[in-house]
This record gives structure tokens, C-alpha cells and sequence, in this order.
């Protein structure tokens, strides 16, 4: 009976251990510093929207492309998961474009033109000239998921605990005391390492290519008609506009930020106050028309998106003689890759047994 102790229980963590758990051979420990309930600036999973925007180029949409239908199918016929339908709106502006044609737009694959992910979609559609707002030069429109992340993580954390995986509260200094924390106390075979951001600080790890990049959020009560995001903003490079409405009364979330490097928890004022009011220019149904006074604050947050130079890591190796499969550095598409990554987990897994029996 294969032996595994995962590391982390945010969304990698648990979806990582979850499909694992399905071949009931394998028995699984999930040991964390942070759990679903919590929320800390070394933890990403809770401050997530969380809705689905393909992000990677062509090449790399193997993640979102099978984590996709998973998700569509948990919105349509698991309620309790948290995960509804909603349309989403994507505006590209024409400066951003000018610089996507010319190679010096350094964001992601989700403002293509003409992008991979149109027949990912079912109802993928270009937006006509007169739906677009001012300063937009084109957009898309399509049914998206928004996930709620208080409901999604202790569901899938349940349906961990029903094939028998055991949760343990624990902070590891390095990878290798890992195999100390197993629900059975005998010898551990396989270790899943999904630290996401402090994988740049565990021992046996110290993966300096993972950095931060921040974002800070507003919730609101009001709700959104529907999900909208544009390439970019004219306040500064590092900010960002979306709005997302999550399932079952979770609220809305406005964002935001995305600033590389950064660590500080506590939210900015002048930022929140710049994303409100981005947030009512663009929708200004979403508050009635008021304006920002019309916006109903639940709370300003901050998250640190587990990003890695050179793409996310999912890779095994043998550290100090058992086998270590590695999956963090999901940036800011965490939950819109989790099956993907995870269905790789759990083929790294095989792998690594069958080489240890050799
Ligand atoms: P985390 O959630 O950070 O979990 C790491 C786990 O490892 C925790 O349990 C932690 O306690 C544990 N851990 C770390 N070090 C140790 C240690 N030494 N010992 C023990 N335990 C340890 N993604 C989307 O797909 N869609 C979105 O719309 C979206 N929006 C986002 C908006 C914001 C503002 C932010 C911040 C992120 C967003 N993301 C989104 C990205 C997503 O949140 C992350 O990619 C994802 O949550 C990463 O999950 P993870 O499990 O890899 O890491």
C-alpha cells in the first residue's frame, strides 16, 4: 500500500491528494501550516476570486484545458461545491494589443486575439463594436465558472476525508520531515510537495525562481451582471481590473493588483480606492449608478500569488532517498489548472512507485 504525505492544503494540495485518494490502494496524510478557514498572507487558496480566464499561451493549456471540464461539471451538478456559471467579459484595449503584437506585452495568453481557448468555450463570441465600452478596442464574451473559495476548499477537504485521507496541522523546516507526519508512523513512500509560495523558503527546496506577486482585492455585497476583466489600466503598469461574483452569497470580489516581488499583507487605501472606482466606471449597474458610495464593503484583502520564473513546477526527484513530486508555482491560474496539474501528480506518483519497486 503506497504510503504518501502531501505537503499543503490549499488548492493544489487538496485536489493533488483528492485524485490520489481515488485508488483506494494508496493511503494519504495532508500535513499544512494553513487549512481551509484560514486566512494568511502565506496561504493563496482563500484570497483567489476564483473564476476561470485562460491565461497560458497555446503550448502550455494542457493544465486549464483538462481542469476545465472539471469544473463546468462541478457548477452544473455539485451545488454544495461552491461553483456557479456566469458569463464573463474580456476587453482588450488597443494600446495592450500594440504591444501583444509586438512580443512586449508580458502578461498572459488570455487578451489573444483570436485565442486558443474560443473552442474551449461553447459559447465563445467576439463582441460587437457597439457593446464595447470607450476605450476598448475588442472583446469576448463566454460562460465562465466562479468558484467560492469558502466553500470549494473544505468541500473538496471533505472529499478527501471520505476516501480516508488523514489531515494533520504541521510546519515542515524541510521536505524531508515530511515522512514523520504519516497517519500510519511507518515509512513513507511518496511525498507531493505543494508549498506554493514558501517553496521558496523550505528546506530541501528554496526555489528562488518563486516570487510573489500581489494582489489586493475589495469584496463587496452588490452584485455583479456579470464577470468582466480588460488588459489593462491607465492608473499604473502593476494595476489590474476584474470583477468576479462568486457562488452562493460569497460576494463580489473587485481586483486588483498584480505587483511582482511584493509581500505587504495589508492592504493599500489609495489602491482599494483606485480599484472601486475602476470597478463603477466600467459597470456602474454595480452599484446602482451611485458610484463608489453605492459599493457595500464586506473586506479589503491581500494575496500573494504563488508565481514561478519559467512556469509552474511539476517534476519528481529523489531528495535525501525518497521520491518528491513537486507541484507549485501556479501564479494567478490555481484553480483554473488544479485537475490538469493534479491528473500529473498522480501520473509523477505512478512513475516514482513503479521506479521504486525496481
Ligand atoms: P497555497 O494556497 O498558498 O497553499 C500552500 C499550502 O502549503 C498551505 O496549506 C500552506 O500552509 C502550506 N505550506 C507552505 N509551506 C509549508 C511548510 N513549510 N510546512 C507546512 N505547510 C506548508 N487562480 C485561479 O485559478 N483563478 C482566479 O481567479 C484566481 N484569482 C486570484 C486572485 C488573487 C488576489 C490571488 C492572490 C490569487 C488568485 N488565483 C487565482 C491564484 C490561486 O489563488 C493560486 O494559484 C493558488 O491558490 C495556489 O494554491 P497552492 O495550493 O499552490 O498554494
Amino acid at each position: 500500500m503506497p504510503n504518501i504525505v502531501v505537503v499543503g492544503a490549499g488548492v493544489s494540495g487538496l485536489t493533488s491528494a483528492y485524485l490520489l485518494s481515488k485508488d483506494g490502494a494508496n493511503t494519504i496524510t495532508v500535513v499544512a501550516k494553513h487549512m481551509p478557514g484560514d486566512y494568511d498572507i502565506e496561504y493563496a487558496s482563500p484570497w483567489a476570486g476564483a473564476n476561470v480566464l485562460p491565461m497560458a499561451t497555446k503550448a502550455s493549456s494542457r493544465w486549464e484545458r483538462q481542469t476545465w471540464p472539471e469544473l463546468k461539471k462541478l457548477a452544473e451538478e455539485v451545488p454544495e461545491a461552491g461553483i456557479h456559471k456566469m458569463k464573463s467579459r474580456v476587453y482588450r484595449r488597443e494600446k495592450d494589443l500594440e504591444k501583444l503584437r509586438n512580443g512586449a506585452y508580458a502578461f498572459d495568453g488570455l487578451f489573444l486575439e483570436d485565442p486558443w481557448y474560443k473552442t474551449l468555450f461553447d459559447d465563445f463570441r467576439e463582441l460587437s463594436k457597439d457593446e464595447l465600452p470607450q476605450d476598448v478596442a475588442s472583446g469576448a464574451e463566454f460562460t465562465s465558472v466562479c468558484i467560492n473559495t469558502m466553500l470549494y476548499l473544505p468541500w473538496l477537504l471533505g472529499k478527501c476525508r471520505a476516501n480516508g485521507v488523514a489531515f494533520r496541522r504541521g510546519v515542515l523546516k524541510h521536505i524531508s520531515e515530511a515522512a514523520a507526519w504519516s497517519q500510519t508512523g511507518s515509512k513513507v513512500d511518496l511525498v507531493v510537495n505543494t508549498t506554493g509560495l514558501m517553496a521558496s523558503r523550505l528546506g530541501g527546496v528554496l526555489d528562488q525562481d518563486v516570487i510573489p506577486v500581489r494582489g489586493q482585492v475589495v469584496v463587496v455585497r452588490n452584485e455583479a451582471p456579470y464577470m468582466v476583466t480588460k488588459s489593462g489600466t491607465n492608473d499604473a503598469e502593476d494595476e489590474v481590473f476584474y470583477i468576479m461574483m462568486r457562488a452562493a452569497g460569497g460576494g463580489t470580489i473587485l481586483g486588483g493588483t498584480y505587483q511582482k516581488g511584493q509581500w505587504e499583507s495589508q492592504p493599500d487605501p489609495n489602491i482599494a480606492m483606485r480599484i472601486m472606482k475602476r470597478a463603477v466606471e466600467m459597470v456602474p449597474e454595480l452599484a446602482d449608478g451611485k458610484g463608489v458610495q453605492g459599493l457595500d464593503v464586506v473586506r479589503h484583502g491581500v494575496g500573494l500569488r504563488p508565481y514561478r520564473n519559467g512556469g509552474v513546477r511539476l517534476d519528481k526527484e529523489k531528495i535525501d532517498g525518497t521520491w518528491v513530486v513537486h507541484n507549485y508555482g501556479h501564479a494567478g491560474w490555481g484553480y483554473q489548472g488544479s485537475y490538469g496539474c493534479a491528473e500529473r501528480v498522480v501520473e509523477l506518483a505512478s512513475e516514482a512507485l513503479n521506479q521504486a519497486k525496481l
